[in-house]
């Protein structure tokens, strides 16, 4: 680093991991703050009391989206946001989501500062249930206009518990649906996450750059042949549905490996029928999985894997019907603001390497209206949704500048 960079106060910041860790703090050293508990709720006054403290505006939208704001002089000027989301996981990590929004929080102070003029207002937000206590992404979907009544009818506590923890907020399904903003008004995003895995930590490598937050399909395998007596039918004679419906699994895998690197594939989940020691499996549903960055190695991917199924029915003289049970679009991030995490990773001195996200964050509702990025700092032994998740202090600090000066650079572009 440049003896003239600017920098975060490292140690506000660390302070303020360790106080927002210690809200709905759990007896194994992790947290717990589910969307719309009281925990959450602390949590959301902690926050509003640091950006009061910090002299910046706050503001809370119809989703519970919370926002510390660094207005620039011209009222019509675009937003700018960074940030990610308070809520955990039950007995979760403290730097999960939380280093994103505290790190935005730090960027604003540190601009706010250093009397930095820009020509766009900066908005440090705290999405509401990223984790999906209630609806995955509800904040951030909300704002990007991605949910209808139907979506908000299906909160997994079921109506009444999500109505209630709303209600806590002042918030209502009506006022989630108005939370809308217009694309127009928005800059960009940028969210500062810990990696959830182990690659930048095996590669030795400071920062990721994501290209892309993985797109999900999945399948149910419908493998049929003829259920009959275990002891009786002769081997050769069998039409045994989980013959093919296992050498699918191993041959999936392979294929997934050595064609669709860095895509994955699972088969999480059987059913066979007749279903008992004494009978030939008739009928085997797997369940098919598969994940990767873009749409068009998804495409790839899938007609691929669905070839291999019919190999399979063939090999085994089984009939096969393939059923789609959901997919979910890769989210590509914008390549100028990915251009200017490397910039300004560079420009500090980190090295770092491109990769795909392989969970779900805000980032990806975002990337439907605005251009997005994400920028990952290593997780120790990627442990993840846990109360050991950590990431060094040395890593949090390096990515809080980065975050920094990624948005100093898309300001001023
Ligand atoms: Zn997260």
């Amino acid at each position: 680093m440049t003896p003239t960079m600017l920098e975060i106060n490292s140690k506000r910041l660390l302070d303020d991991l360790a106080a927002l860790g210690a809200i709905g703090k759990t007896a194994q050293g992790g947290v717990s703050r589910p969307a719309l508990s009281p925990a959450d709720l602390a949590g959301r006054e902690w926050f509003e009391a640091r950006a009061a403290e910090a002299a910046l505006d706050f503001a809370k939208d119809g989703a519970g989206n919370l926002s510390a704001r660094l207005p620039c002089t011209d009222p019509d000027a675009q937003t700018l946001l960074l940030g990610s989301h308070l809520d955990t996981v039950p007995n979760g990590g403290r730097y999960d989501g939380a280093l994103g929004v505290l790190a935005a929080l730090e960027v604003l102070r540190t601009i706010k500062e250093a009397d930095v003029e820009l020509p766009v207002h900066l908005e440090a937000i705290a999405f509401t249930d990223e984790e999906g206590t209630h609806i995955g992404l509800l904040g951030s979907r909300a704002l990007a206009g991605q949910l209808a009544e139907a979506d908000l009818a299906q909160s997994r506590t079921e109506g009444r518990s999500f109505d209630e923890g709303l209600a806590r907020l002042g918030l209502s399904r009506e006022s989630v649906l108005a939370a809308r903003r217009e694309p127009d008004s928005l800059a960009g995003f940028v969210e500062l996450h810990v990696e959830q895995g182990r690659r930048l930590e095996r590669a030795g490598i400071d920062l990721g750059v994501v290209t892309s937050i993985v797109g999900i399909r999945s399948y149910w395998l419908h493998f049929g042949g003829q259920a009959a007596h275990a002891g009786t039918m002769p081997m050769a004679d069998r039409a045994d549905a989980l013959w093919g419906a296992a050498w699918f699994v191993r041959q999936a895998s392979e294929l997934v490996m050595e064609r669709f690197f860095p895509g994955v594939v699972n088969c999480g989940e059987i059913e066979l029928e007749p279903g008992a020691f004494n009978i030939v499996p008739g009928e085997a549903r797997l369940g098919l999985e598969f994940r990767h960055g873009t749409e068009a190695a998804l495409d790839e991917m899938e007609e691929a894997l669905l070839a291999l199924a019919e190999e399979a029915a063939r090999r085994y003289g089984l009939t096969l019907t393939a059923r789609s049970t959901g997919r979910l679009a890769a989210a590509p991030m914008a390549e100028p603001i990915v251009e200017a995490v490397e910039q300004a990773a560079g420009e500090l001195g980190l090295s770092y390497q491109r990769l795909i996200s392989f969970a779900g964050h805000d980032a990806q509702a975002l990337s439907g209206i605005t251009p997005t990025a994400m920028i990952f700092v290593p997780s120790v032994g990627g442990i993840s949704h846990h109360p050991a998740e950590r990431t060094a202090d040395e890593d949090v600090i390096n990515g809080a500048n980065t975050l920094l000066h990624t948005i100093l650079r898309i300001a001023r572009a």
